[in-house]
């Protein structure tokens, strides 16, 4: 599979001013200089933003786990004259968790910007390898269901009225193939690109890099001498989106265009938005929530209960043991 932009040839020439090009971009059968590159890039977001997006007045809270999406989604926020804050959530995974942590905090050094970090085991209770560790299974559904709460939840307690993710084009994408596959109409609902809040405790959500590839924001970051942590989390691994993601990866290879055509295509539809049904707050926790507990105290509920089932076991292990040993 295609990591990269694909190589230029030396004669090659930028399709917007005529100069030399840098950058080639068969899905919009053009190629760049760097200069008109990072137009392009700036572009696409202003673009979306013009479609559906917050007022240039709304200070945005820019979610960043120091990859390469949120790093860039915040440095083209702030380039086009937002107020930003960053916001990181740190997992408790080993090694990576200090990594990300540093990737954030160089970043927002080098541009003077603020950032708050939080931890998931202050917040929750248990950090993610902790969680895993209990409930063994689908890591990735649990941490993406803990973040999508926590980072709402952390925004409002901040006082931002809207919270941006780095989700690019691909993400999106693959994701929508997989809920239309699964026919999940209520998370096709909540995938648009710009969600007003729902709730006075919930904040806007806004995907500014939805109409940017990854291959794009990868060359966008080399051009701006962004350092997003390197690896990837060492949970990530066999949920079910990544072969949706290579599906399309191979469809897009023999015919460019095709994540966009997919996504921009179901877009344009006229749609309701956003959630059905009415909040209410969480028994337990008090936030507002569609079920009468929250799916984080839900799940924090289960962690316990798996957690003080296996100490009991233990408890028996050893009590058995030294029984034998007697
Ligand atoms: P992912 O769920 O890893 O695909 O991430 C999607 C988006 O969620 C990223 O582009 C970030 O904006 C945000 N995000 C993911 N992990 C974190 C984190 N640990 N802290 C803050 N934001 C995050
Ligand atoms: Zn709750």
């Amino acid at each position: 599979m295609q990591e990269n932009l694909p190589k230029m040839p030396p004669q090659a020439k930028c399709t917007r001013c005529r100069a030399r090009a840098s950058v080639s971009l068969p899905s919009h059968n053009s190629r760049f200089c760097t200069a008109c590159f990072l137009h392009f890039f700036r572009t696409a977001v202003t673009r979306g933003i013009k479609k559906a997006g917050p007022e240039k007045e709304t200070p945005l809270m820019v979610a960043v786990s120091g990859g390469k999406d949120s790093l860039t989604a915040w440095a083209v926020l702030d380039d086009l004259g937002f107020e930003t804050r960053g916001l990181h959530l740190n997992l408790g995974v080993e090694g990576y968790a200090d990594a990300s942590r540093q990737a954030v905090a160089g970043f927002a050094a080098s541009r003077g910007l603020p950032w708050s970090e939080y931890s998931l085991k202050q917040e929750f209770g248990f950090s993610l390898p902790e969680i895993y560790d209990i409930l063994h299974y689908k890591i990735c559904a649990v941490c993406g269901k803990l973040k999508r709460h926590f980072l709402n939840r952390l925004t409002a307690r901040e006082g931002y009225p809207c919270l941006a993710t780095g989700h690019n084009l691909d993400d999106e994408a693959s994701r929508l193939l997989g809920n239309l596959v699964g026919d999940r109409q209520e998370f096709v609902k909540r995938q648009y690109p710009f969600l007003p809040s729902p709730h006075p405790a919930i904040p806007a959500r806004f995907k500014p890099l939805y109409r940017l590839e990854i291959k794009e924001i990868r060359e966008y970051c080399r051009m701006q001498d962004i350092h997003p942590v390197q690896g990837s989390c060492p949970y990530a691994t066999g949920a079910t989106s990544h072969y949706f993601r290579e599906a399309l990866e191979y469809l897009e290879e023999k015919m460019p265009g095709t994540k966009r055509g997919l996504l921009f295509n179901y877009l344009r539809k006229p749609k309701e938005l956003g959630f059905s049904g009415g909040f209410t707050p969480c028994r337990i926790c008090g936030e507002p929530s569609l079920p009468e507990t929250c799916p984080v105290c839900g799940l924090k509920k289960r962690v316990q209960d798996m957690e003080a089932k296996r100490n009991a076991q233990n408890r028996n292990l050893k009590k058995s043991d030294s029984k034998h040993t007697n």
